[in-house]
């Protein structure tokens, strides 16, 4: 049995049917194996006919008499039949099943499983489920607890039953040699996980799966990382430890312990024949983008030019702004490329600035020694790849604000070498938040208005999400609300911003607010990624809350950028606990971990805006499993050559990165 092939190599599986399965993320035997149920019905208990009793769902066993066909007046088609076991009879009834009639010969043994109901004034067992129980059948669908699966349009969790019954019993040995893990076997445990004889089961089963899930992706990343190290040749700066002093001691500000620390990490990354490739972790504000300015400045002293990649064009724009700033005193030259600017010809530069249009531009590469993607995960897998492949080979500096636990961090990016950036520039305050509700409308725009007028803060104003991209419906709204608050804050200057404008109009905007201008921006959402202005320091969000907690954090990220205090107002019908952790949790981390209590082991935190790893059936509750996942790759990767099954397994990349954009 071929676990990587596809499910198309299973007898009755055409086309049509895997197009399915592939809606459910199944598109190999081995993705059904690990498509487990999500409940299991108890189907155990057995009635008697005597005792059904209208309402209750039940299973029985015994005879059934000629199902007939019957026309009813109003054109529908039933089937009757009449069910019989040593107490009594049932009527039973089912709707267009004309086949039945063809199932059932009269006298057949069946178990029978649904509800009873008044049919025609009397009870009658209704469209029930049914078995056949003969001398060598299974219970698979009845009299047992019973796998209830995700389904999808046309494969019901009676077909996927049917198909994973049938395939249990065809698995070969464990894929795994059975010293390298102390958990249930493999076979073991995919029957418990499918087939329960007890609820008990369950939970190690599906353990000891989540683990398999686990090393895959551990076992991916080394894969990886040992493919990067063999194919790429990078070239090895030279760190000049006085200059780089020199420039740090130059910025208006003193590095944090974590910023000294991440630069030290990048730069004996830099210093090294094998590319760098490393994740700059750091929550919102924490001060990513001088980090990697410092990085782009080594590569320029050995001769180096870098590129900064932003995924939103507001964002590259600003990008561009901080390191024009930083560098043009030393004459290093910055250029900037987005969708509305190209690159004048003959243009020179040493550090490129710029959105995914760099692609599309031809440059002049060979002297990238750099490569920098900030809010890495707004990128596609695609163009990440892409950008990586910019240059000769170029050192890698990827950069998020994600906030994940450490440990999630490097099981989902596996193959990269992780810096944190933990704590905040000093003399930064918590963002004060309240949640506001309906009534308090009115006052809170009399609060804002009176802070906006005696401290000179400026204001965002986001708009609810609507939609999921930055649709009409969301500028519509956005353009509604600004009309309205122009009213209420009569005597402020404010603009719009959203998705939908010219770029240039875009950044117009953000340059006036900048320049204090403008004392507030009404904006879509296209706010969240990014955006650097430290005179904003009032947030307001309008419906809080159909904004996840991911979204909410990096919003709010947007003000409290300086010294003074910040304040971030959530609107919303009520204080979902969402909301009431937005009040009381600042940091990234800390909301991370609420956001996994709230939903549950489920999804990790902001999975669904940021991309993860998509698991079939580990959930944050199998992490404990990481340690031993970790060793048993470790011990296991030399070997792999030996091991085909597995090997398979990690090539075709079952588990991996996926990117929804
Ligand atoms: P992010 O990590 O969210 O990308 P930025 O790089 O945009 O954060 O930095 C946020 C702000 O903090 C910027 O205005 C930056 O100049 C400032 N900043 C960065 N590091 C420090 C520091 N060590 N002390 C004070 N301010 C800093
Ligand atoms: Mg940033």
């Amino acid at each position: 049995m071929d676990l990587t092939a596809s499910v198309t190599s299973l007898g009755g599986v055409g086309t049509i049917t895997a197009g399915k399965l592939a809606k459910l993320g199944v598109n190999t035997v081995f993705d059904l194996l690990y498509h487990l149920p999500f409940r299991y019905e108890d189907r155990r208990q057995v009635s008697l006919a005597k005792s059904a009793r209208v309402g209750e769902t039940t299973t029985v066993i015994g005879t059934i008499s000629a199902v007939k066909n019957v026309f009813t007046k109003n054109g529908k088609r039933l089937q009757t039949a009449t069910f019989t076991d040593a107490s009594g009879t049932l009527t039973v009834i089912w709707f267009n099943q004309m086949y039945l009639s063809r199932v059932f010969t009269p006298g057949t043994e069946v178990a029978l499983f649904g509800k009873v109901d008044f049919f025609s004034g009397r009870p009658a067992l209704i469209s029930p489920e049914y078995e056949l129980v003969t001398a060598e059948s299974s219970a698979i669908h009845l009299r047992r607890l019973v796998p209830i699966y995700p389904e999808t349009a046309g494969l019901t969790s009676k077909w996927l039953r049917t198909k994973i019954y049938y395939l249990l019993p065809q698995l070969e040995a464990d894929f795994m040699p059975s010293n390298s893990t102390k958990l249930q076997p493999w076979a073991q445990a995919l029957h418990a996980a499918h087939f329960p004889s007890s609820l008990e089961g369950v939970t190690s089963a599906r353990h000891r799966l989540a683990f398999d899930e686990l090393l895959l992706l551990e076992l991916a990343a080394k894969l990886r990382r040992e493919k990067w190290a063999k194919t790429r040749l990078a070239h090895p700066f030279q760190i000049d430890q006085e200059k780089v002093l020199e420039f740090i001691n130059r910025l208006p500000f003193a590095l944090t312990g974590s910023q000294n620390q991440s630069t030290k990490e990048i730069l004996a990354d830099l210093s090294k024949p094998i590319p760098m490739n490393r994740l700059l972790a750091g929550d919102v504000g924490s001060g990513k983008t001088v980090v990697a300015a410092v990085g782009t400045y080594v590569a320029h002293l050995n001769g180096w030019s870098s590129l900064v990649m932003a995924p939103t064009q507001i964002l590259a724009t600003q990008h561009f702004h901080t390191l024009s700033a930083l560098f043009a005193p030393l004459g290093i030259k910055v250029e900037l490329v987005t969708g509305s600017r190209k690159l004048p010809k003959d243009s020179q530069w040493d550090i490129l600035v710029g959105t995914h249009a760099l692609f599309s531009q031809t440059l002049q590469l060979t002297k990238v020694g750099l490569v920098v993607i900030d809010e890495q995960h707004r990128f596609g897998v695609a163009q990440r790849t892409l950008a990586t492949s910019l240059g000769k080979s170029p050192h890698i500096l990827t950069m998020t604000a994600t906030p994940i636990p450490r440990t999630v961090a490097l099981t989902m990016y596996g193959d990269l070498d992780l810096s944190t950036l933990s704590d905040l520039p000093i003399g930064r305050l918590p963002v004060k938040t309240w949640v506001v509700p309906e009534p308090k409308r009115e006052a809170s725009y009399t609060w804002i208005a009176q802070q906006m007028a005696t401290t000179h803060s400026q204001a965002f104003w986001v708009c609810p999400f609507i939609d999921q991209s930055d649709s009409l419906t969301s500028v519509k709204a956005a353009t509604v609300e600004f009309e309205k608050l122009k009213k209420v804050f009569g005597k402020f200057k404010l603009a719009l911003l959203h998705g939908k404008m010219k770029a240039a109009d875009k950044d117009k905007v953000i340059a006036s607010f900048q320049k204090k201008e403008i004392d507030m921006v009404v904006a879509t959402p296209v706010v969240e990624v990014g955006l650097d202005i430290p005179g904003a320091n009032i947030m307001v969000i309008e419906g809080a809350d159909r904004f996840g907690l991911a979204g909410l954090h990096q919003l709010r990220g947007r003000v409290g950028r300086s010294s003074q205090q910040a304040y971030c107002l959530l609107f919303a019908d009520s204080a979902t606990p969402r909301l009431q952790a937005m009040e009381k949790y600042h940091s990234g981390q800390q909301l991370a971990e609420m956001d996994l209590k709230l939903r549950g082991a489920g999804e990790l935190y902001g999975t669904a805006q940021h991309g993860s790893v998509q698991f079939k059936v580990a959930t944050y509750a199998d992490f404990d499993l990481l340690p031993q996942a970790k060793a048993a790759a470790q011990q296991l990767f030399p070997k792999l050559s030996k091991l085909p099954t597995l090997r398979s397994l990690v090539a075709t990349g079952k588990i991996e990165l996926v990117q929804p954009n």
